[in-house]
């Protein structure tokens, strides 16, 4: 396998668990005076350094990839559950929604349809921060990346903006990988990924939005519009976060996603070493097992491995 495409889909898991311990201090805030932004992990609620449920949820998802030939919903769902059930501290309220029905035993497709049908406009990010390890298990298959991609929302985000979302963004990572520029990347996912009116001309506004003109909320298409933004308007890895982590209010997610963008842009050899060193959390909760770098390397060489062509 090329080097070069290695490291961007390790560049891929780590950037993304980078992002979100970078974002982490910072969620809730507001945004940062562009004069004194924020370059450092800093600790919030938790030590400097930890991911939060951003890439627990990924890590699910990563499992659940690595467990099934075909992204099974139900294995995914019943990972979902087990999180669930360990008192995660940190929820978005239609997750925690979806899986306390769940947890309760009620079919993913009923649960999603019930919190979903309570509050039809509801299209939060919490599928869209997760679902980069289908872009990295599916980098030499479009097709399959985009099936998966919308499927691992409908899980307990499905609302068509979530699904749009979560393979707009996969479609961008496949590109990135493959060597193309963000904003060529960009423009092939617009090719690729039909949108709604109003969400195509959320997407094609982003990268020319002024800093203050970016809300950077839960909602899924104003994490889109960061991530698009801050990988669009900078030239480096470290550029990308620093920008989009000093947005405020939803600025882990954002980390998240837009450290999954540009890790697949410029490769994990591109991530800062000091954020690289730093990174930490445990997973499952109250297991006892720690991941640091080297375990997020591993998983992103499984991960890449599993539908691997031979060339
Ligand atoms: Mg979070």
């Amino acid at each position: 396998m090329n080097e070069t495409i290695r490291d961007r889909l390790r560049g891929v898991v780590v950037g993304a668990a980078v992002g979100d311990a970078l974002g982490m201090p910072l969620e809730f805030g507001s945004a940062a005076p562009i004069e004194r932004l924020i370059r450092t992990m800093r600790p919030g609620r938790l030590p400097a350094g930890s991911f939060t449920d951003d890439t627990e949820m990924a890590l699910a998802l990563a499992e659940s990839l690595l467990h099934e030939f075909d992204l099974n919903p139900d294995d995914l769902a019943e990972r979902f559950v087990h999180w669930y059930r360990s008192n995660p501290p940190d929820m978005g309220i239609h997750t925690a929604a979806v899986l306390e029905r769940l947890s309760s035993g009620m079919p993913w497709q009923q649960a999603v349809q019930e919190v979903q049908q309570a509050n039809p406009h509801n299209a939060g990010n919490g599928s869209l921060m997760r679902c980069y390890p289908v872009a990295v298990a599916c980098w030499q298959d479009l097709e399959r990346l985009m099936a998966q991609s919308r499927l691992q929302s409908q899980v307990t985000h499905p609302h068509a903006d979530c699904l749009d979302a979560c393979v707009f963004v996969n479609v961008m990572i496949y590109f990135l990988v493959h060597g193309n520029s963000p904003q060529e990347a960009y423009q092939h996912a617009l090719e690729q990924v039909t949108l709604s009116e109003s969400f195509r001309n959320a997407v094609l506004l982003a990268p020319r939005r002024k800093r203050d003109e970016l809300r950077n909320t839960g909602w899924v298409r104003h994490t889109l519009e960061s991530a698009i933004w801050g990988l669009l308007n900078t030239s480096s890895f470290e550029e990308a976060l620093v920008q989009v982590i000093n947005l405020g209010a939803d600025t882990d997610t954002t980390g998240a996603v837009t450290g999954a963008l540009a890790g697949a842009a410029y490769g994990l050899r591109a991530i800062p070493l000091d954020w690289k060193n730093a990174l930490r959390g445990e997973y499952p909760l109250k297991s006892g097992r720690i991941w640091r770098l080297d375990d997020f390397i591993h998983l992103a060489d499984q991960l890449m491995a599993k539908y691997q062509i031979a060339s």
